[in-house]
């Protein structure tokens, strides 16, 4: 931050930033208006002793303006900043108002004459700190009203009773370092202000953007980067959310694990690189191939496995075999199966049952692994659903 005779240069603020900065403020400098009428009011009025005491010839006219006009405008001026107006325009009544009291007060002095005057005038500093203070923040307004403050009461200051050179000169060694003083106060207290709403600006964005890497680094640690679906950590989540979130009934789920076949010799003939692709193609294909809400995961390897929650095992067929299908459908030449197969083919393994409990899903895992095992050793390209005593239906 910049320094000017040791001053904190005020933050440099967008236009954008500095609405956004008058907006945050807005409740707390109404709230901070209000107590200030309150009590400018107060001793305004409380400075009518001070009248009756030291000046004594403008009684009648010092409890006219105090009581008669001052104080109805400036309950006027509390209803207002107590109402849904910008603050803005509450800041700018309560210094018009001070300026009138301000005005009235030289009024009352001027027309006395008593010596006492000269003491008493002293006091204008005061209207100079309850105007600053009602213009608190932002710092531009304040600094206009302090020069028309000091202007007025220097073109009072020659009317009063006594006034001589010396004495103005006497009164400005008193007043000048108020008003800088009281000025530097609010200017401090803008600058402030506007440093911290910065500050918890940059806060609030960094908070925004951890949030998004945290969202980002969820899902990419449920994500397998070759296919793009979702991996062993995202079946385990999905698992959770089965057993915590679905209702009882809707725990009866349809479980499939499909197995690339001859994978190894498709590797072996055309290369990693084709292998990926080829994972990635069938990937894609049986994720096209299943409704929405199933889940489709790579288990592991050339291994995929699908969740689908309600289902039965008319739908654990339906689905096996529009799995299969889809990546046959590919057409993707394979030409070293080695059996009468001369394309990528999958072959699935499929079971009902709840997952409900610990260990559920394992259990039927084991049954679907078998049941696939029946469709490979059957001559693959092929599905089979698990009924209990490994009764098994081929299609296809
Ligand atoms: P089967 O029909 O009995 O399933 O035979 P298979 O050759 O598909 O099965 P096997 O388990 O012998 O071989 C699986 C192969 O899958 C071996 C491995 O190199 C390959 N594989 C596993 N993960 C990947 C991968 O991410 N990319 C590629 N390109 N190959 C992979
Ligand atoms: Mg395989
Ligand atoms: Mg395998």
């Amino acid at each position: 931050m910049m320094r000017w005779l040791g001053l904190p240069a005020r933050p440099r603020l967008t236009e954008e930033q500095y609405a956004a900065f008058l907006d945050e403020r807005a409740p707390l400098r109404s709230r901070m208006l209000k107590a200030a009428v309150v009590c400018v009011l107060l001793f305004y009025l409380c400075c009518f002793l001070l009248d009756l005491w030291l000046l004594g010839d403008v009684t009648l006219l010092s409890a006219t303006l105090r009581f008669g006009v001052i104080l109805p405008i400036a309950v006027g001026l509390y209803v207002y900043i107590d109402g849904d107006y910008p603050i803005e325009k509450k800041e700018i009544a309560a210094i018009l108002v001070a300026l009138f009291a301000n005005i009235c007060w030289c009024i009352i002095l001027v027309s006395s004459s008593s010596p006492g005057v000269l003491t008493y005038f002293y006091a204008a500093a005061s209207f100079q700190m309850a105007i600053t203070i009602a213009a608190a923040s932002p710092f531009r307004p304040a600094l206009r009203a302090s020069v028309f403050t000091f202007c007025l009461n220097y073109s009072a200051i020659w009317f009063l009773e006594g006034a001589t050179p010396a004495y103005v000169i006497q009164h400005l060694v008193v007043y000048i370092p108020t008003v800088v003083m009281t000025l530097l106060v609010s200017y401090q207290i803008e600058v402030e202000a506007m440093s911290s709403h910065l500050q918890m600006q940059e806060n609030e964005a960094l908070k925004r953007e951890l949030s998004r890497q945290n969202k980002d680094l969820a899902r990419l640690s449920v994500t397998d980067p070759l296919t793009r679906l979702s991996n062993r950590r995202g079946t385990e989540m999905e698992l959770m959310r089965l057993m915590t979130e679905v209702p009882a009934e809707g725990r009866y789920a349809v479980l499939l694990v499909a197995d690339v076949d001859h994978f190894k010799a498709y590797n072996d003939a055309y290369g990693h690189g084709a292998g990926d692709d080829c994972l990635k193609r069938v990937a894609r294909a049986m994720r096209r191939s299943l409704p929405i809400e199933a889940h489709l995961a790579r288990h592991g390897g050339e291994e995929f496995v699908v969740i689908l929650a309600g289902g039965s095992s008319d739908l654990a067929s339906t689905l096996a075999e529009s799995l299969r299908r889809a990546v046959r459908q590919l057409g993707i030449a394979h030409d070293f199966t080695g059996d009468r197969n001369g394309f990528v083919t999958i072959s699935v393994g499929a079971v009902c049952g709840m997952i409900q409990a610990d260990g559920d899903f394992e259990r039927l895992l084991e049954k679907a692994d078998r049941a696939l095992y029946s469709a490979k050793a059957d001559g693959r390209n092929t599905w089979r659903v698990y009924v209990d005593e490994d009764a098994a239906r081929v299609v296809a």
